[in-house]
């Protein structure tokens, strides 16, 4: 019996679908939170403070904007596929990473040998089997999406798409963005959190706006951290042109 078990990845592209609702979840909290409920009322108050409030409403909603654009880009770019029937020509160089020039008929010579219903077939080592298609260098097969990806970085299921060749920059921007905005956030709601542990009441306070500060506090400080470590990994895979699959085989 033919098991393959990459099929039970995908179940988790119907997951991903859920993210982006998860996404735009935290951002309204977060926007209710931050604009709504800490800037927004202050803005009449007038004084150098007013000042400073208008400077981070302005520098929030334009990380808002490049941070959903570039999570727009990075969920309907294609990660760059590999055409139909494609073959690695026999006598074309490639340079891989470290420079070095290498022959690709190296590759075509060393030929992986595989048991099939016809029997002893010779195939090449850059060959999908699930694909049946040729495989380029650095090129990934992605079990969440069935097919094959030209530099795959991971499966995002944050953006429901691989991160590969083609759109590994907006990959990158979204990060970056996303970590600013939830560092600013953070800084924005983290006197009146301090002043709710301290028991500094404020008259305008109800429970239910100090439970949506509460939570978006909570939401913004664990994205911050977690992208800082994404921030920090990327950029190192960056200066040495890795990629994350790459990293683990
Ligand atoms: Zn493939
Ligand atoms: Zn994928």
């Amino acid at each position: 019996m033919d098991l393959n078990f990459f099929r039970m990845c995908s179940p988790l592209k119907s997951l991903g679908y859920c993210m982006i609702f998860l996404v735009f979840g935290i951002i309204g909290v977060s926007y209710d939170a931050v604009v709504v409920l800490t800037l927004g009322p202050h803005l009449l108050d007038g004084g150098a403070m007013t000042l400073l409030f208008v400077v981070l409403l302005a520098l929030f909603h334009v990380l808002l904007v490049l941070l959903s654009w570039s999570y727009f880009m990075v969920l309907v770019k294609d990660p760059g596929s590999v055409p139909a029937n494609w073959k690695m020509l026999p006598q074309q160089n490639v340079e891989d990473d470290n420079s070095v020039v290498s022959s690709i008929s190296v590759v075509i010579t060393n030929s992986a040998t595989t048991n099939t219903s016809q029997g002893l077939e010779r195939k090449p080592i850059g060959y999908c089997d699930r694909c049946q298609n040729g495989k380029p260098p650095r090129c990934h097969h992605c079990s969440i999406c069935q097919r094959c990806v030209l530099k795959m970085d991971h499966h995002c299921l944050w953006v429901v798409n691989c991160v590969g060749a083609q759109n590994y920059k907006f990959f990158l921007l979204f990060v970056l963005y996303t970590f600013l905005e939830t560092l600013l956030n953070t800084l924005v709601l983290l006197p009146k959190f301090i002043n709710f542990f301290r028991g500094v009441k404020h008259h305008s306070s109800s429970p239910g706006k100090l439970a949506v500060t509460f939570l978006a506090f909570v939401l913004n400080l664990a994205f911050a951290l977690s992208l800082l470590c994404f921030v920090i990994m990327h950029t190192s895979l960056v200066l040495s042109n890795t990629t994350s699959v790459e990293l683990f085989i």
